[in-house]
C-alpha cells in the first residue's frame, strides 16, 4: 500500500466536485501548522507531495492522493485514497471561511459512505484545543470514525509521551466516534510512522 509513489489526484473545493465514491478513504484533518502535510509525507514516503498542493488557493480543499501506478478506470482503482483536508484554526480567519469550513468538512463526514476513519492530528506541545473540541464534536455529531495522533513527539521530552496519550485518552473517554487508542508520532524521526500505516490498512478493512 505504500510501498508505490503515490499521487495527488483532485482538489475538491465543494462536494459536486467529489470523484465518485470508489475505493475506502481515510482523511486528515488538524490544525494548520500541527505538522499534517509533513506526517502525510512520511507516510507514503513522498517529500513534497501533500505540501505541493498545499498552495494558498487550495486551502479550502480536500485534497485526494492515490497510490500511483492504476488508471482510474473502473477495473483498475487504486485501493484507497488519503484525503488531506483544509487545515483550521486560524486565528485571523473570519468567520465566513470558518463556516464553510465546517460545512464542507461535516457535509463530506456524514455523506461520504466510503469514508472509513478521519485521523485527527494533534500537536504534542499543544495538547487538545478549543478549536479541537469542536471538530471532535462534530466527527461525534456525524457519527464518523476518528482517532487522534499525537504529532511533534520529538519536541517534547520522551518521557512524556505516555503520559500525554493516557491524558489525551482520557479526554476522549465519553467521545462516542472517537478510537480508543491514540497513536504518537515524529514525521521528523518517523517515529510513529509504521504504527499509523497499519492501523489505516486496518481502518479500511473494516
Ligand atoms: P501543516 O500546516 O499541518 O501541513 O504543517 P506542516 O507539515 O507544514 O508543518 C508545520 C511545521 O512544523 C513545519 O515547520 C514543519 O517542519 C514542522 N514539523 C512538522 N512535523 C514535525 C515533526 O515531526 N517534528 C518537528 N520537530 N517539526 C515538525
Amino acid at each position: 500500500l505504500f510501498a508505490k509513489p503515490w499521487v495527488f489526484i483532485r482538489g475538491v473545493p465543494s462536494l459536486k466536485f467529489l470523484p465518485p465514491e470508489g475505493p475506502p478513504e481515510i482523511a486528515f484533518a488538524g490544525r494548520s501548522n500541527v505538522g499534517k502535510s509533513s506526517l502525510i509525507n512520511a507516510l507514503v514516503g513522498a517529500k513534497g507531495l501533500a505540501r505541493t498542493s498545499n498552495t494558498p488557493g487550495r486551502t479550502q480543499e480536500l485534497n485526494y492522493f492515490v497510490p500511483g501506478g492504476y488508471s482510474g478506470a473502473e477495473d483498475d482503482l487504486p485501493p484507497m485514497a488519503l484525503v488531506d483536508m483544509p487545515g483550521y484554526g486560524y486565528a485571523k480567519a473570519p468567520k465566513e471561511q470558518v463556516d464553510l469550513w465546517t460545512k464542507l468538512v461535516f457535509d463530506y463526514m456524514r455523506g461520504r459512505s466510503t469514508l472509513k476513519r478521519v485521523y485527527l492530528l494533534i500537536d504534542s506541545r499543544h495538547g487538545i484545543k478549543k478549536n479541537d473540541e469542536e471538530v471532535m464534536d462534530l466527527l461525534d455529531k456525524a457519527a464518523m470514525s476518528y482517532q487522534v495522533v499525537l504529532t511533534k513527539t520529538d519536541k517534547i521530552k520522551e518521557a512524556g509521551v505516555p503520559r500525554l496519550i493516557g491524558e489525551t485518552l482520557n479526554k476522549l473517554k465519553r467521545r462516542p466516534a472517537a478510537y480508543p487508542e491514540v497513536l504518537a508520532t515524529s514525521s521528523e524521526k518517523a517515529n510513529g510512522v509504521d504504527d499509523l500505516r497499519i492501523a489505516i490498512a486496518l481502518a479500511i478493512t473494516v
